[in-house]
C-alpha cells in the first residue's frame, strides 16, 4: 500500500536509469522513415500525422487562443510507480489539478495509483491499452485499444472523461474518425517539455518556458511506455518549478475538461 499523497511534501529520489528517447510529437527519424519509403508527398503526410497542432487529419484540441491566462498540465504514460505518486504530492502542494492520459495495461497492474489520481481530483483520459503507434493499426485494433483501455480505467476508478490522446501523438484521419465514433475527444498539445530524454529538470523547464504563450496544453510524462518504473523525477521537479513560476505570473492551471468548457463558453469573443 502507498501512503496518501494528496498532501505531503515530496522526497524525490534520483534514479540511475535513463530511458531511451520515445518517438515524440514528431521527429526526424520518423519523418525520415516515412519519407524514404513513400517520397516527398509522404513527408507532408508524415508531418501531419505526428505534429501536435496539425489539423489536416481532423479536429483535435490543442488549447485556448494564445494569450489566455489558462494553462493545462497533461501527463502521459502512467500510472507509474513511484513517480506518479510523487507528482500527485507536488500538484497537491500547489492545489493544481492536471490531466493524466493513462495506459490501460499499467492501470491493470496498478489500479490503486489510478484511483489515487482520481481521488486527488485530476482528470483522467485514455492513452490506449498497450501504447501502439496507431497510424499502422487496423480499425479493429484501434477500437480494441480504445475500448480495452477505457474498460480498465472504468473498473479501477469508475466514471472518467472521454478524452483520448494517441500514443506518440501519431494519428491519421481514420484514427481520429474512429475515436470520434467511439465517443472520444482527441487531445493533443501545444507545448512539450521533451521530458522523455531530458537530462535535468532545468532542461524540461526551459523547453516549456520557451514555448508557453498562454492557453497552452503542456505535454509531460509521469511514466514511460516501455515499462513501469520509468524515472520521471526530473519531470516531477520541473512541474514544481513551472507551477510556481506561472502562478506568480498570474496564470491559472486547469484540467483539459475545464479548459475545453471555458473555450466553448468564450468562443464568440475568441480571436486568433
Ligand atoms: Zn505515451
Amino acid at each position: 500500500m502507498h501512503e496518501v499523497l494528496c498532501r505531503a511534501l515530496p522526497t524525490i529520489s534520483k534514479h540511475e536509469t535513463f530511458e531511451q528517447p520515445a518517438i515524440g510529437n514528431y521527429n526526424l527519424p520518423m519523418l525520415g522513415y516515412i519519407a524514404s519509403g513513400l517520397g516527398m508527398a509522404a513527408v507532408a503526410a508524415g508531418y501531419q500525422s505526428m505534429a501536435p497542432t496539425a489539423q489536416w487529419y481532423g479536429r483535435a484540441f490543442t488549447g485556448r487562443p494564445r494569450g489566455s491566462r489558462q494553462l493545462a498540465l497533461t501527463y502521459d504514460d502512467g500510472p507509474n510507480d513511484p513517480c506518479t505518486l510523487r507528482l500527485l504530492e507536488v500538484l497537491a502542494k500547489h492545489s493544481v489539478h492536471a490531466t493524466f492520459f493513462l495506459i490501460g495495461r499499467y492501470v491493470r497492474q496498478r489500479p490503486e495509483i489510478a484511483r489515487q489520481i482520481a481521488h486527488c481530483g485530476h482528470a483522467i483520459g485514455n492513452h490506449t491499452f498497450s501504447h501502439p503507434l496507431l497510424i499502422f493499426k487496423s480499425r479493429a485494433e484501434i477500437v480494441s485499444e480504445l475500448i480495452q483501455c477505457s474498460a480498465t480505467i472504468e473498473s479501477a476508478v469508475g466514471e472518467h472523461s472521454n478524452l483520448f490522446r494517441p500514443p506518440f501523438g501519431g494519428r491519421r484521419p481514420a484514427v481520429l474518425r474512429i475515436a470520434r465514433q467511439q465517443g472520444f475527444e482527441t487531445i493533443m498539445w501545444s507545448v512539450t517539455g521533451y521530458d522523455w530524454n531530458a537530462r535535468s529538470m532545468e532542461e524540461i523547464e526551459e523547453k516549456v518556458v520557451n514555448k508557453v504563450r498562454g492557453g497552452d496544453v503542456i505535454l509531460l510524462h509521469d511514466g514511460g511506455h516501455k515499462q513501469m518504473g520509468a524515472d520521471r523525477s526530473r519531470t516531477v521537479l520541473a512541474t514544481d518549478r513551472l507551477i510556481a513560476r506561472y502562478k506568480a505570473e498570474g496564470h491559472e492551471f486547469v484540467t483539459i475538461p475545464e479548459m475545453m468548457k471555458s473555450a466553448i463558453s468564450f468562443q464568440p469573443s475568441a480571436v486568433s
